[in-house]
């Protein structure tokens, strides 16, 4: 066990979906519920509203989040081939200061990644996807082994 836990959930900005311009911002104590139900998530991203949706169950949609999905490093991370098809960008901050890794850069093995101690993962962006661009995430194979694809652009993507 930890000697200590800290809950990052209602950190100012750690929570929530914004859209800047053509940037979609995920801070990333969003859960799967939250992205499953924005409209901004929707609309301009619909490949990872529909990964979200395919997480466990309701209980689990509604307490797991898109950084702790993230961060686990888990080769059965529903979020993470729609967010690499996304071509996303983490944001991660520490007291030494910040620095933007792609989702190829971070994870690195199974439940390995290049996350630094004292490093937070404090943001999830991405380019809104142009209207009518099509898109799909899915999931192939029986539930125990699953592989997850992401595409969009006319480029496929495996994890
Ligand atoms: C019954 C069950 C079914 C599940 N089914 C699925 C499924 O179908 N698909 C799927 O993809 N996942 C599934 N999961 C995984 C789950 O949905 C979460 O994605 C995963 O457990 C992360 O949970 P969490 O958000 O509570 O993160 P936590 O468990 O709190 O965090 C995971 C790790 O990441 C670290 N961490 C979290 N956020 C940050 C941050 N911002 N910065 C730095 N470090 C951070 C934590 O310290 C911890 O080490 C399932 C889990 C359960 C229990």
């Amino acid at each position: 066990m930890p000697e200590s836990l800290v809950d990052i959930t209602r950190v100012p900005g750690m929570k929530g979906i914004r859209r800047e311009g053509d940037v979609i911002h995920i801070g990333p104590a969003t859960t799967f519920s939250e992205l499953v139900e924005s409209p901004i998530i929707r609309d301009d991203a619909f490949l990872l509203a529909q990964a979200a949706l395919s997480v466990g169950s309701p209980q689990i949609r509604n307490r797991g989040t898109v950084g702790g999905n993230i961060v686990k490093g888990s080769p059965a991370a529903d979020s993470v081939p729609s967010l690499m098809a996304l071509e996303a960008k983490l944001r991660l901050v520490s007291k030494a200061g910040e620095r933007e890794l792609s989702l190829e850069e971070f994870l690195v093995g199974i439940c390995k990644t290049t996350i630094e101690p004292g490093e937070v993962l404090a943001g999830i962006s991405f380019q809104a996807l142009a209207p009518r661009t099509r898109q799909r995430f899915c999931q192939v194979g029986p539930t125990q082994c699953t592989c997850n694809f992401a595409g969009q652009r006319g480029g496929y993507r495996r994890l």
